[in-house]
């Protein structure tokens, strides 16, 4: 279906193939406590499919918000969710570094899912396998699933 192993493209700047988001830092992505454990590791928690779309979702709409905490925001469990969540769920596609809850700047969040929606294929929207839909943010994951797979809450 989709050959997004094709991680060759992805050489960062030590020389591996380990995809590091381009347009995000990892604070972004993780809550605070998870940041000061494991630091740069924290990467290694979050799926890299999840990652390569997030860059491409920022590269079509522009300026988009996961996580807000690093400059004193209230988001922090906006991407990854450990069991210190209050919002923590144990099949959540959050709990396992597989889910973004984006706040898109220039957009509604319905307008991005339409969008996705009326072209999923696209080489921007391939990784996306689930949306959420009827919430005020943009929810994609990319759980194994038969795609697109769009949920109410
Ligand atoms: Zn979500």
């Amino acid at each position: 279906m989709i050959g997004y192993m094709d991680k060759d493209k992805y050489i960062n700047k030590d020389g591996n193939n380990m995809y590091i988001a381009k347009h995000f830092i990892i604070e972004e992505l993780v809550d605070p406590e998870t940041y000061r454990t494991r630091g740069d590791k924290a990467w290694e928690l979050l799926d890299e499919r999840m990652l390569i779309t997030l860059d491409k979702l920022r590269e079509r709409y522009g300026s988009i918000t996961v996580n807000s905490w690093k400059w004193g925001g209230d988001r922090k469990w906006s991407g990854l969710r450990t069991p210190a969540s209050p919002w923590y769920s144990t099949y959540s596609q959050h709990s396992h570094g597989k889910a973004a809850d984006c706040i898109i700047k220039n957009y509604t969040a319905e307008e991005v899912r339409q969008d996705i929606l009326a072209d999923p294929d696209h080489d921007d929207f391939k990784l996306i396998n689930s949306i959420e839909l009827d919430v005020g943010w943009l929810h994609f994951d990319v759980r194994n699933c038969n795609r697109i797979k769009a949920f109410k809450p």
